[in-house]
């Protein structure tokens, strides 16, 4: 791949913050803010590399039902052209039944996954699934605070939805126009200060 198409590739974690609210794709993407690193991802971070460590030695995979790992993988890099993202896989793991992809996070578990956590979750399984030419059957959210993991089988309406939030954060990019904002999420966002809100 040309160092072009690699500058083209959107971060994994921007489909997050397009749930989140899409005018951060727009700081991101077009303003070039960083992502604001707040304790609690630093603190993410280290609880991470202590998970990445566990990963390897696993025997089975985490989630309701154990089943029996042939191989285990964590921190890939991946990209691909193709669906036009890359990011570092937390978890895979080669199963009877196919890859199951794990994402981890530092927090305290909702009711329900998010969608942007679920969304998150199947493209880093899109990735897996081209890197490694095995199928992925289902992603795992593990909220690491207080160890709660759910499964989402992967299907192909989920995998259709990635492909198009991708399309909306390359036409927000392409497009540098400021998209509207989601209101709901103004007090828990790290882009209040520039941005002012809706
Ligand atoms: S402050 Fe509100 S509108 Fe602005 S980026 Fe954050 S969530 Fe979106």
């Amino acid at each position: 791949m040309s160092e072009d198409d690699l500058l083209n590739l959107i971060p994994v974690t921007w489909i997050k913050q397009y749930y989140f609210c899409p005018r951060i794709i727009y700081y991101l993407g077009v303003s070039g803010y960083d992502e604001r690193l707040t304790e609690s991802m630093i603190e993410g971070k280290e609880f991470h590399s202590s998970e990445e460590w566990k990963a390897r030695r696993r025997r089975s995979v985490a989630g309701e039902r154990k089943e029996r790992v042939k191989s285990a993988w964590s921190k890939i890099p991946a990209f691909s052209k193709r669906i036009g993202l890359y990011g570092v896989i937390d978890e895979v793991y080669e199963t009877d039944y196919g890859l199951v992809v794990v994402e981890n996070k530092f927090m305290k578990a909702p009711r329900k996954p998010y969608p942007s956590h679920i969304y998150q979750a199947v493209a880093y399984a899109m990735l897996a699934e081209e890197k490694l030419g095995r199928i992925a059957r289902k992603v795992v959210i593990k909220y690491l605070r207080d160890n709660v993991a759910f499964e989402i089988q992967l299907t192909e309406d989920l995998k259709r939805h990635v492909q198009w939030a991708t399309s909306r954060i390359k036409s927000i990019i392409e497009g540098e126009k400021l998209p509207k904002g989601n209101r709901k999420k103004c007090r828990n966002c790290g882009f209040a200060r520039i941005c002012g809100g809706v």
